[in-house]
């Protein structure tokens, strides 16, 4: 494979683990030098190497997020690929959604996703080329039953990416969401755990509930998504710009 991104600095928040990591070796393969972050320097050490870089950093710590990403950019130059990827997911029915839930999963999402996509434009409107990417979800293009806290999240990162592309309409940049059904990774793990308990199921029932609504019946790959990341950060993606690509087997009702 040709290496196009060769060069490119790349900062994937989450990086160490699910899609973030598919997301970073994927563009690793094609040349970037890619930072990675997450809150467990362990898990972030385990991964890197051949282009992938550890740093930890919580992104709901405005200060972290800052100095972080400044330490990256002296050590690799302008982030010119921004993917906000770290999320956390946790299913409540929002009229029994504490306030303590609530801001943990915006904190997370949200503001996390903004302090990283602030932080990392600073050095990205220096150059003439940039790619901003959230990893949204189904549940930021539709509601999803017994989770109120995270679909509101997630509708606010596509927001804010359907915002910045306007904003930098007609220049070098691109901003979109990534929005993916249930993908195989740690989330869906400790998912089947929450589902079985709160609905008395088994931990293979738990797992069907997922699988169904993916409209292809099967769990999505971490690769399939990451996939989709390298289209947009490829040559021949540019005119594709504050969109929601949903990754989801199929259409997506709202
Ligand atoms: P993982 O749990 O593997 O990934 C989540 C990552 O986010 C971890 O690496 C975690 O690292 C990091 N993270 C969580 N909280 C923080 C924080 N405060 N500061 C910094 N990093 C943090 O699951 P996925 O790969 O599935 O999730 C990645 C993204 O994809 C999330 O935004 C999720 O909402 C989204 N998504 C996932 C779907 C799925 O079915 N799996 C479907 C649709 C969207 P650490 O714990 O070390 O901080």
């Amino acid at each position: 494979m040709s290496e196009t991104l060769d060069g490119k600095h790349a900062l994937v928040t989450g990086g160490g683990t699910g899609i973030g990591l598919a997301i970073a070796r994927g563009l690793a393969a094609q040349g970037a030098q890619v930072t990675i972050t997450g809150r467990r320097l362990e898990v972030l050490q385990e991964a890197a190497g051949d282009g992938l870089h550890a740093a930890r950093m919580d992104v709901t710590d405005e200060d972290n997020v800052r100095d972080t990403i400044a330490a990256a950019v002296a050590a690799r130059g302008p982030v010119q690929i921004c993917v906000a990827n770290a999320g956390i997911a946790e299913g409540r029915k929002l009229h029994k959604t504490d306030t303590e839930l609530w801001r943990r999963i915006m904190a997370t999402n949200l503001d996390g996703a903004f302090f990283t996509i602030r932080e990392s434009m600073g050095s990205m409107l220096q150059t003439d080329w940039g790619r901003v990417l959230a990893i949204s979800s189904v549940a930021g293009v539709r509601g999803l039953p017994g989770a109120g806290a995270y679909a509101a999240s997630k509708h606010g990162v596509i927001g804010m990416i359907r915002s910045l592309s306007e904003d930098f309409i007609g220049g070098p940049y691109t901003f979109n969401s990534i929005c993916p059904g249930y993908v195989d990774t740690e989330i869906i793990a400790r998912n089947v755990d929450s589902i079985a308990t709160r609905a008395g199921m088994s931990a293979g029932e738990a797992r069907d509930v997922m699988v169904n609504a993916n409209r292809h019946k099967r769990l999505i790959a971490p690769g399939e998504v990451a996939a989709a990341a390298l289209w947009l950060c490829a040559p021949g993606s540019q005119s594709v710009n504050g969109q929601e690509i949903k990754i989801a087997g199929g259409q997506v009702a709202g």
